[in-house]
């Protein structure tokens, strides 16, 4: 849809839209030489176990610092990246990127991390995705078990394909969790025919889960959902004690959150795992 604003137009950016909008056409120059001016960057976000407050893993997140743009948020690139396809790159290093890491911080005597890592929905299709995995793991010899992979409802549609991927993924020893679980509008018999480990309650629930009851409602309902299932569950966007206490006496594993940390640079990863 064009949208008038002052004097000039305004093509908005959409799926499928040819874009327009001058600032986009820049970032899109931009983006596509971000990773050889190595402007990406990861950062890590515990996930913490509620009834220990050990941190038990990682999201890596990724961050795009640019000269001209300055630092742009991954809701602003990240669909860009997939209009454009250029996500398949950027997921790619950021699989190696993870992968380099684990494999560093194993060299330094930090054992049996667990990283989550979101997938496009156009990476996810990609034919040689698994074994592009699969070889990373090799080449960085590290346990499948230390990756998660991170898939929207969107992404996976109820197909034998969704399911054939899937089960090449856990075949490989991945973990998959659900990311926004909840805001995707899919039938939940997939529940029963993917083969997954964890849910990850979207942060919008989480959000006024103490004064919105059916926020409340709904986060139960996920809660109970998942252990009656035998998956794990993850809250997401947890800001203060009083979530966490309503989490965990919900029955909630685990969350993350500003509460517990905000999703930090590599070297500083190590502060978290320290147990206080
Ligand atoms: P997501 O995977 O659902 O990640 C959670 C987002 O919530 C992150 O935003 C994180 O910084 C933010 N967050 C964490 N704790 C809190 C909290 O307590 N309060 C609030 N308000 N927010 C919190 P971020 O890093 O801006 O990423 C946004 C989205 O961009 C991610 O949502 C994910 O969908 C996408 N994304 C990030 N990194 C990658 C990547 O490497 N590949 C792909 N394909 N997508 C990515
Ligand atoms: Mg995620
Ligand atoms: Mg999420
Ligand atoms: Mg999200």
């Amino acid at each position: 849809q064009v949208k008038e604003k002052g004097k000039a137009h305004y093509q908005f950016y959409n799926t499928g839209m040819t874009v327009h909008f001058p600032g986009l056409v820049m970032m899109e120059s931009q983006l596509r030489r971000a990773i050889e001016n190595r402007e990406l960057i990861l950062y890590y976000q515990p996930q913490v176990d509620l009834h220990t407050n050990e941190t038990t893993s990682f999201e890596a997140l990724l961050r795009w610092a640019n000269p001209i743009l300055g630092f742009v948020s991954p809701g602003e690139f990240i669909p860009l990246a997939e209009d454009t396809g250029l996500i398949i790159s950027i997921g790619d290093w950021v699989i190696e990127e993870v992968c380099r890491q684990l494999r560093s911080w194993e060299d330094k005597g930090i054992h049996g991390l667990k990283i989550g890592v979101n997938l496009s929905p156009k990476q996810f299709t990609q034919p040689s995705l698994c074994e592009r995995i699969a070889y990373l793991l090799k080449k960085y010899s590290l346990k499948p078990s230390s990756l998660e992979i991170e898939i929207t409802e969107g992404a996976m549609q109820d197909t034998a394909e969704t399911i054939k991927i899937l089960d090449q993924m856990k075949e490989i020893g991945l973990s998959i969790s659900v990311d926004d679980f909840g805001t995707g509008y899919s039938s939940l018999s997939y529940l029963k025919q993917f083969p997954l480990d964890t849910l990850k309650i979207d942060q919008s629930f989480v959000k006024e889960i103490l004064f919105d009851k059916k926020d409340a409602a709904i986060t139960n309902t996920i809660i109970h959902l998942a252990n009656s299932l035998g998956l794990e569950v993850i809250a997401e966007g947890v800001e203060t004690t009083e979530q966490a206490g309503f989490l965990k006496d919900a029955n909630c594993s685990k969350a993350q959150g500003f509460l517990f940390s905000k999703p930090v640079p590599a070297e500083e990863l190590f502060k978290h795992l320290i147990p206080v």
